[in-house]
């Protein structure tokens, strides 16, 4: 008979998967099933808060993946039977299958800053679901003083994209050097350190001078609270509080709601895998990839979900044809732009050592620290060549 799979959330990791499902052993049943008709992608949504793109421009439908044979259907998991592979939807269908791939992105997790919850988040905007919350962001922004005063804050790792955060300031500043150039921008962040942080600090010098303060977790970066009517945030104890203008909290994450749901997660809040197929180590014949996932090094990127969605989808292939499991190689790069013509990238090709995901040495690096700016204006544009061919890529 004919091997079902059935794979929750169509993201990047989830369209990938089915599309390589689909490509690598056609007689396999796909039912790719997915909350939203309309796929928003967060890469390049930084864009969007300052109006230099717009939010239909980050849509993508599932047309792509229907014309490969994969079942779409637009619904809303709302329990799984990780042990039986039953998945139920809240629009009342039932599905058994015979492999079960979860997807589901993350949760924003709202009981991790006093006062930081899902109403809180309608006055301080985390824009960290491409959407709404992007919209919210840029009126925000649009309606700001001129002296206005933008805080963000950012959590201590993991998160999803780990350098998105400081491409947002960089693009935030970037239009306030013209259109806001008596304000300012202060990033309070829980880490000391940061992805590609020299190459960050060195272009806010020269592009932006004293517009972007970066404040670290030890002196004070790290947001413990937020009064949300007053537009400020509280660090712990001993430390000033900020009021903003505009104020973005990208507050700490989990694995999707589905995933602990399904009791896929750990204490952490995140997936637990095998690394090498991306099995669940809590319940056989589950996979989990993307964000959710637990990959080892990778960061939590659409890059590192797609390349973990090809090694799982060539897994779980090999599981149920009883073939032997191939070495993978995992791969990533994050650009990012720190202005509107001027990009950094930071890559890396993994292996598997010791059951963890590792970087190969010497098989990555950063944009280097002093180019001619030709050289960042290409980078730019090799930004958005890399999202073409990631979205054609993960949705046909
Ligand atoms: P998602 O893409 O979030 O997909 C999860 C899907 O599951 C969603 O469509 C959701 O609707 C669906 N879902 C969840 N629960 C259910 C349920 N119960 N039932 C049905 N459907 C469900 N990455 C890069 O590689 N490059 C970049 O330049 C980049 N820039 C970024 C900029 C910003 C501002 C942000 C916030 C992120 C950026 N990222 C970037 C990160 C990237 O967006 C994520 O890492 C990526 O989306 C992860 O893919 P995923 O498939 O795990 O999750």
């Amino acid at each position: 008979t004919q091997a079902r799979v059935v794979i929750v959330g169509g993201g990047f990791g989830g369209a990938t998967c089915a599309r390589y499902l689909r490509q690598l052993d056609p007689s396999v049943e796909v039912t790719l099933i997915e909350r939203e008709p309309r796929y928003l992608s967060c890469p390049l949504s930084n864009l969007v808060l300052v109006g230099e793109r717009t939010l239909d421009a980050q849509a993508h439908g599932y047309g792509g993946l229907r014309a490969l044979g994969v079942r779409v259907l637009f619904d809303t998991v709302t329990e799984i039977d990780p042990v039986a592979r039953r998945v139920r939807t809240a629009g009342g269908t039932q599905l058994d299958c015979d492999r079960l791939v979860l997807a589901p992105g993350i949760e924003l997790r709202f009981d991790a800053i006093a006062g930081y919850d899902a109403a809180a988040a309608q006055q301080l905007p985390h824009a960290w679901h491409a959407g709404e919350q992007t919209l919210l962001l840029q009126r925000q922004l649009a309606a700001m003083p001129d002296n206005g005063v933008v805080l963000i804050s950012v959590p201590a790792e993991p998160y999803r994209c780990p350098p998105g955060p400081y491409e947002r300031a960089s693009l935030i500043a970037d239009w306030m050097r013209t259109q806001r150039p008596r304000g300012k921008l202060l990033i309070l962040d829980a880490k000391d350190s940061f992805t590609k942080q020299a190459l960050f600090q060195s272009a806010w010098q020269t592009l932006y001078p004293g517009l972007i303060e970066w404040v670290r977790g030890s002196d004070g970066g790290a947001v413990e609270r937020v009064d949300a009517a007053a537009r400020t945030l509280y660090p712990g104890f001993g430390f000033n509080e900020h009021r903003g203008d505009v104020v973005n909290v990208i507050p700490p994450q989990r694995a999707g709601a589905i995933a602990q749901r399904a009791d896929l997660s750990d204490a952490s809040g995140w997936c637990p895998v095998d690394q090498l197929s991306f099995e669940s180590l809590r319940h056989a014949g589950v996979y989990v990839i993307g964000d959710a996932a637990i990959a080892g090094k990778m960061p939590k990127s659409a890059f590192s979900a797609n390349s973990q969605a090809k090694v799982c989808a060539a897994a779980l292939l090999c599981a149920l044809h009883g073939q032997a499991l191939p070495e993978p190689s995992y791969a990533n790069t994050c650009y990012s732009l720190v202005a509107r013509h001027y990009g950094i990238s930071v890559s890396a090709v993994y292996r598997l050592q010791q059951g963890r995901i590792e970087p190969v040495a010497g098989a990555g690096g950063t944009s280097p620290l002093e180019a001619p700016s030709a050289v960042r204006a290409q980078e730019a544009a090799y930004a958005e060549g890399w999202y073409a061919s990631i979205m054609a890529d993960s949705f046909g």
